[in-house]
């Protein structure tokens, strides 16, 4: 027992962020673990932190009682106040994610959805451990539930269909899981969850479950992190702000979520600035006030020190340009030189490599800036720019300099648009995204990137000319010449003013000036008509002569589009027209064209 509580003061609690589909009840399920932990008296007390609840250990036992073994070191679980993937991205640790296990909530009645695969997706690429919380069980027919019970004790009580309800939607999860790429299985049928994702069934409503997931948790901590919670609980303090916030009568300040050391008030600090580390000193280390007895002017507790893992809001001087998921360093004033090194070392990380030409991003935070990139890619969208901040005029004029049309574009993430960039935007023909969901922000791109093809290519078949074949009919030379008059019959595709005309030797007969119909001109004859034209160049006679068969001359690059991007969507007839055309183009150069 001595060697456990030894090891237990080496760790520090691991920290915890739920994320999931919108109104999967990822607040929900919070709000009943705080809730559970507050209400139970026997079960101690939670500890709410700046952005963060703290559920110690001895709570957790009290809550598992008779399904939890012993030999737990790790002190209790720190979750993170905000849930989705957002606050995930966004609090940071040296490069990799701050949290350091994941619950991952999906409706079992709903299963996976865009969100629910986007956040695995996430926690994959950090390598963050984490579990699936099949929540809301409550709501599958004939469930009968029991407050708070342990889902492997509520669910033995359950009917049998109810069970098979169970069963089937687990599997589903599971389904969709392995479609990720992850082998997982109901919690209490899995041994080795290093390599399997635990499911938990549970309810945010009853509390059913939620004894299961919180032993879970602690279970996958030990499994996974004793290394990495082994940590220098009396070191310098290393954490990420999850807020800058001005807060009334005290000026700018940040929520920071401490990860490693400790913090005093007093204490030197570097944190990661919008151009450059910030050196400032601690004025003051707040915390929220027990019991809500706040009244409105003293919202906060002052404290003199801190220990990881641990939220907490910092008022320091010159904090405006320190951002959210930015680095923040306690050192002495003697490692003063290496730690604002570190810190832009940190910074330097974070920025982003971008391509040649490309559309730019702008989102709230490094990490939420790196999340979208990533997804970007994932996308194949090429990225110009990529920073953190509102869409400010500047970044409208940047994306004026770009040519390609489809690079005009400005994409937002979870950012307010400034009202000069506002003003500015309506008067360019730059297209702006801005949306908080990043499934909604890429789908909206390409969905408008897929639109504008689309036109561009009806442009280019308007401009394009197209093929075209004629013949001189017998007894229908109305003028010899300037310009030559004659009737002709249309045999393949179509003729325009404007066209030139060749014979099937290759040679350049003149321009099609005009065409008339029944003594009216018309812009275009297609098929089958027969039709007058007036053509600059020749004479009736000599240089055409009735019965003959002419083309329309193509350029070599329209030529180029028609056979190799067009060609599935041109008609049959003027398609045939286009391989004579061809071919008597290449009758002397075979490549014409290729
Ligand atoms: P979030 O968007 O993921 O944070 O979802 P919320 O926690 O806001 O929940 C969305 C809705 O589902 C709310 O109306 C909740 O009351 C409801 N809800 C959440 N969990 C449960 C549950 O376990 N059972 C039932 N019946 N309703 C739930």
């Amino acid at each position: 027992m001595a060697a456990v509580a030894e090891q237990a003061k080496n760790l520090r609690t691991p920290i915890v962020c739920v994320m999931g589909h919108v109104d999967h009840g990822k607040t929900s399920l919070l709000d009943k673990i705080r809730g559970t932990a507050v209400v139970d008296k026997e079960a101690g007390a939670i500890t709410q932190h700046i952005g963060a609840t703290e559920v110690p250990l001895s709570t957790i036992q009290t809550l598992c009682k008779g399904i939890m073994g012993g030999n737990v070191v790790v002190p209790g679980l720190l979750f993170i106040d905000t849930p989705g993937h957002h606050a995930f991205t966004t609090l940071r640790s040296r490069g990799g994610a701050l949290a350091d296990l994941a619950v991952v909530v999906v409706d079992i009645n709903e299963g996976f959805q865009p969100q629910t695969i986007e956040a695995i997706n996430i926690l994959k690429q950090f390598k963050t451990p984490f579990l699936v919380a099949a929540n809301k069980i409550d709501r599958i027919q004939g469930w009968t539930p029991t407050k708070n019970m342990p889902f492997i004790k509520s669910f033995a009580n359950q009917p049998e269909f109810v069970k098979n309800v169970i069963e089937t939607r687990t599997y589903e999860l599971v389904g969709k899981l392995s479609d990720l790429g992850f082998s997982s299985d109901r919690y209490d049928r899995i041994r080795d969850f290093t390599r399997n994702v635990g499911i938990i069934p549970l309810s945010a409503k009853t509390g059913e479950g939620v004894p299961d997931l919180l032993m879970m948790l602690i279970g996958l901590a030990q499994k996974f992190l004793e290394d990495g919670l082994k940590l220098h609980v009396t070191g310098p303090g290393l954490g990420t702000v999850l807020e800058l916030k001005e807060e009334r009568g005290l000026g700018y300040t940040i929520d920071t979520i401490f990860y490693d050391g400790e913090v005093r008030t007093g204490d030197t600090i570097v944190i990661g600035g919008k151009n450059k580390p910030i050196v400032t000193k601690v004025r003051a280390l707040l915390k929220p006030k027990p019991n809500r007895e706040i009244r409105i002017e003293e919202k906060f507790d002052r404290v003199n020190k801190l220990t990881a893992a641990a939220g907490v809001k910092i008022l320091a001087p010159n904090l405006e340009e320190a951002m959210a998921g930015s680095p923040v360093r306690v050192t002495k004033e003697a490692n003063l030189e290496s730690a604002i090194n570190e810190i832009e070392a940190e910074m330097e990380r974070a920025r982003i490599e971008c391509d040649e030409l490309g559309i730019m991003v702008k989102a709230d935070t490094l990490g939420s800036l790196e999340a979208i990139v990533n997804e970007l890619r994932a996308a194949d969208i090429k990225i110009g720019m990529a920073e953190v901040g509102d869409i400010s005029k500047k970044d409208i004029i940047n994306a004026e300099t770009i040519n390609d049309p489809l690079y005009r574009v400005v994409l937002g993430f979870n950012v307010n648009m400034l009202p000069d960039a506002k003003d500015y935007l309506s008067n360019t023909d730059i297209k702006v995204f801005n949306k908080d969901v990043i499934y909604h922000l890429i789908d909206s791109y390409k969905e408008w990137e897929r639109v504008q093809r689309e036109l561009a290519e009806k442009k280019k078949f308007e401009e394009i000319i197209r093929p075209g074949k004629i013949k001189y009919l017998p007894n229908c030379t109305f003028r010899q010449s300037k310009p030559a008059v004659i009737g002709v019959q249309v045999m393949g595709g179509f003729i325009k003013p404007g066209n030139t005309l060749i014979k099937p030797d290759g040679s350049k007969i003149g321009v099609v000036k005009q065409i008339q119909e029944r003594n009216e001109n018309i812009s275009i004859a297609t098929q089958g008509k027969e039709v007058a034209v007036s053509i600059d160049g020749p004479t009736a006679g000599r240089q055409i002569n009735e019965g003959e068969v002419y083309y329309v001359d193509i350029p070599e690059g329209h030529s180029k589009v028609l056979e190799f991007q067009l060609k599935d969507t041109i008609k049959q007839d003027e398609l045939e027209t286009l391989f004579e055309f061809l071919a008597i183009k290449r009758r002397d150069n075979p490549f014409w064209g290729k």
